[in-house]
């Protein structure tokens, strides 16, 4: 049998029994014959209670190295109680900081990228028969400094070890019972997908999909670790996540997906020539700001308006940037507006078949809800409307899409 990694996020280790449960299931997997490795995120909560503390102390923000170092130890008291668990239900388990393990990062604290894993250690211990257990979130620099990779970064942790460890698979155990093609507490007909392809996981995780970081995605589709997003309530199967070719028949959209975080500015009445665009947007991405949806109208007299969204938590910077900018280069007005929401559509049978974006649009033209943005990929079309209508547009656009059973034969090349 195989090696397994297995990843407990905050919801699946938030108390005591929580965590019994886990090492239940991590010795039925070791019982059943699999070498495992676990990686494992604070308890549920904690990692914002540390966060509230370091700003308390250190006000906005706190000194960065220092905030590293508090932050990650919200995982490392989990290594220590689920290997306890462990041990109490008779099997050896060995628990491993970032540091320990040799999970090598950059020094960018607070958002650290990962160098390398020393994987030897984890081998040894489990040639040896024992469960490693191992805290998500946190490396060292290569002086030694504790460096932790921004929030939900236990997901990545957990595929970089599974890439390390050439694992059969890495398990994402969560309090859902997989990927769902929508919101389930928003639309009561949505349902789980048994597999979905790396590309369409990526959107639908950076278009607000909350059970995955968006990064670790990335990551697995960079080193081919398979994905298994499951419940650590049920025993099912949940979702794969698999390279594209091994998904024989998929349905035109896969998932439905809405995310409030964004806000709209606008520059009206700017001179419709070379350099404009660059003026607006230098001085944000300098800033560090992550503009998302751009469209720039047609002209008229030789002036156009200028539309994009960012992030809400940029939105008050962004403005005052923009309204500093539109000052400089002459625009008639600089407005904002941070009632919107993005709504997207996502599948892989958008590649080849035309006409998706267009009856998208007419379900929501159904709904009299008006399209403010819009914006497509490959495999996504997504829309800017007003927030309040995040609901009915959801539930048209599942309806008419997965609903309606449009599978799409995939066949091959
Ligand atoms: N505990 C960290 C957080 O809450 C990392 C994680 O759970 O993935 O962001
Ligand atoms: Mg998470």
């Amino acid at each position: 049998m195989g090696l397994i990694v297995q990843k407990y996020g905050g919801s699946s280790v938030g108390d005591l029994d929580l965590i019994r449960n886990v090492a239940r299931r991590v010795v039925e997997t070791v019982d059943a014959g699999n070498r495992v490795a676990v990686v494992v995120s604070a308890m549920g909560g904690e990692t914002d209670k540390l966060v509230a503390l370091a700003r308390k102390i250190g006000g906005e923000e706190p000194e960065p190295r220092e905030y590293d170092v508090l932050v990650s130890t919200g995982e490392q008291k989990t290594i220590a109680l689920l290997a306890m668990a462990i041990h109490r239900l008779g099997r050896a388990a060995v628990s491993f900081t970032g540091g320990q393990m040799g999970m090598r990062t950059d020094t960018s604290y607070g958002r650290a990228r990962i160098a390398s894993i020393d994987a030897q250690r984890i081998h040894r211990v489990l040639d040896d028969g024992a469960v490693a257990v191992i805290a998500g979130f946190q490396g060292i620099d290569e002086d030694g400094n504790i460096t932790t990779l921004g929030r939900g970064g236990s997901d990545t942790s957990a595929v970089a070890v599974a890439a390390a460890l050439d694992a059969e698979v890495c398990e994402i155990y969560t309090d859902v019972d997989g990927v769902f093609t929508t919101d389930p507490r928003m639309v009561p007909a949505a349902r789980k997908l048994d597999r979905v392809s790396y590309d369409e996981m990526i959107e639908m995780a950076s278009l607000g999909a909350k059970v995955l970081q968006t990064r670790a995605v990335r990551f697995a589709m960079r080193y081919g670790v398979l994905l298994h997003v499951r419940s650590s309530f049920k025993p099912d199967d949940g979702t794969w996540v698999v390279p594209e070719e091994d998904i024989m028949e998929g349905l035109f959209v896969s998932g439905v997906t809405y995310n409030r975080d964004e806000a709209k500015i606008r520059v009206r009445g700017v001179k419709d020539q070379p350099g404009i665009a660059t003026r607006i947007f230098s001085p944000l991405a300098n800033a560090g700001i992550v503009v998302d949806v751009i469209i720039q109208n047609l002209s008229q007299d030789g002036t156009t308006d200028v539309t994009f969204t960012v992030g809400r938590a940029d939105f008050r910077r962004a403005v005052e940037i923009t309204k500093r900018v539109g000052d400089e280069i002459g625009a008639a007005d600089v407005d904002a507006d941070d009632t919107i929401a993005k709504v997207s559509i996502v599948g892989l049978g958008m590649k080849d078949h035309a006409g998706v974006a267009s009856r998208m649009f007419q379900v929501l033209a159904e709904q009299g809800i008006n399209i403010q943005l819009i914006s497509t990929s490959e495999i996504k079309v997504s829309v800017v409307i007003d927030e309040h209508q995040i609901e009915p547009a959801v539930a048209a656009l599942h309806a008419a899409f997965v609903e309606s059973g449009a599978a799409e034969p995939r066949t091959e090349a």
